[in-house]
């Protein structure tokens, strides 16, 4: 082969190295597709039941969250108590919002039924609103029974006062999806609550896919606060990652 022959030959094997490639790269594409969401576009909140067979129940389901609380009923039949302890601060960037995976031994009680806290994590703005208002953030603690039923506690956030119980997270916000930090801090949940504790209490679903109802809504009546600033450190690593308010389908939301 000549030296011309062979550079004429080159962009050739380039080019088909590259669309082999390609292919490869859009197959994989392709499976993740399978079950890829988003907050916006065609894998959005409206879409999220066409995405896969999984998700039916975000389109179908009938008891879905986050809702808009208004006319709440007076009740005060459900009780919450808190048993916070310390926690590592395993911090994970799943691309859907900042989770913290919490240790062990820390749980809520509802009449009597004890449900350990797993994990919690942020929206931004908030998914609930309140006669139509929207706050700056919302946090959800999600909490598990033996039986495998959820109870979500969700804590509205406002713009405000800076928050030193934020601190020691906010410091080191994993910042890429899929990224993971073990910080050498500790947590306590407890103290992201605020002090007077009523709450709306309503039955509702996950506010992601596979939007799996059967969850057992508790948002605390008084916001919290935080500054602006820390509210913007966190819509510079997710951005609105709040799914719209769901029809009530004849619910009834309570105040305790
Ligand atoms: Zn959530």
């Amino acid at each position: 082969m000549t030296k011309r022959a062979l550079k004429r030959l080159l962009p050739a094997v380039t080019f088909a190295a590259v669309s082999s490639l390609g292919a490869f790269t859009h197959a994989s594409a392709n499976e993740a597709a399978h079950s890829h969401w988003s907050y916006e576009g065609e894998s959005g909140p409206a879409h999220w039941g066409e995405v896969s067979p999984d998700f039916e129940a975000c389109s179908r389901g009938k008891s879905q969250s986050p809702i808009d609380i208004a006319n709440p009923v007076k009740d005060g039949k459900e009780a919450v108590t808190f048993d916070y302890k310390q926690s590592g601060l395993n911090v994970v960037n799943n691309g859907h919002t900042i989770q913290v995976n919490y240790d062990k031994g820390s749980s809520i009680k509802i009449n009597g039924v004890s449900y350990d806290l797993v994990q919690l994590h942020f929206h931004d703005p908030s998914e609930h609103t309140v006669n139509g208002k929207s706050y700056g953030m919302e946090l959800h603690l999600v909490h598990k029974n033996s039986g495998g039923e959820l109870a979500v506690v969700g804590v509205l956030i406002e713009n405000g006062a800076e928050n030193p119980a934020f601190k020691a997270l906010w410091a080191d916000l994993p910042a890429g999806a899929g990224d993971k930090k073990e910080l050498a801090r500790t947590i306590n949940a407890a103290d992201f609550l605020p002090a007077e504790r009523t709450f709306y209490h309503y039955a509702g679903s996950l506010t992601t896919p596979p939007c799996s109802e059967g969850v057992s809504w508790f948002v605390i009546e008084k916001p919290i606060q935080m500054s602006e600033a820390q509210i913007a450190r966190f819509k510079e690593i997710i951005k609105g990652n709040n799914r719209p308010v769901q029809p009530l389908n004849g619910r009834k939301v309570v105040i305790d």
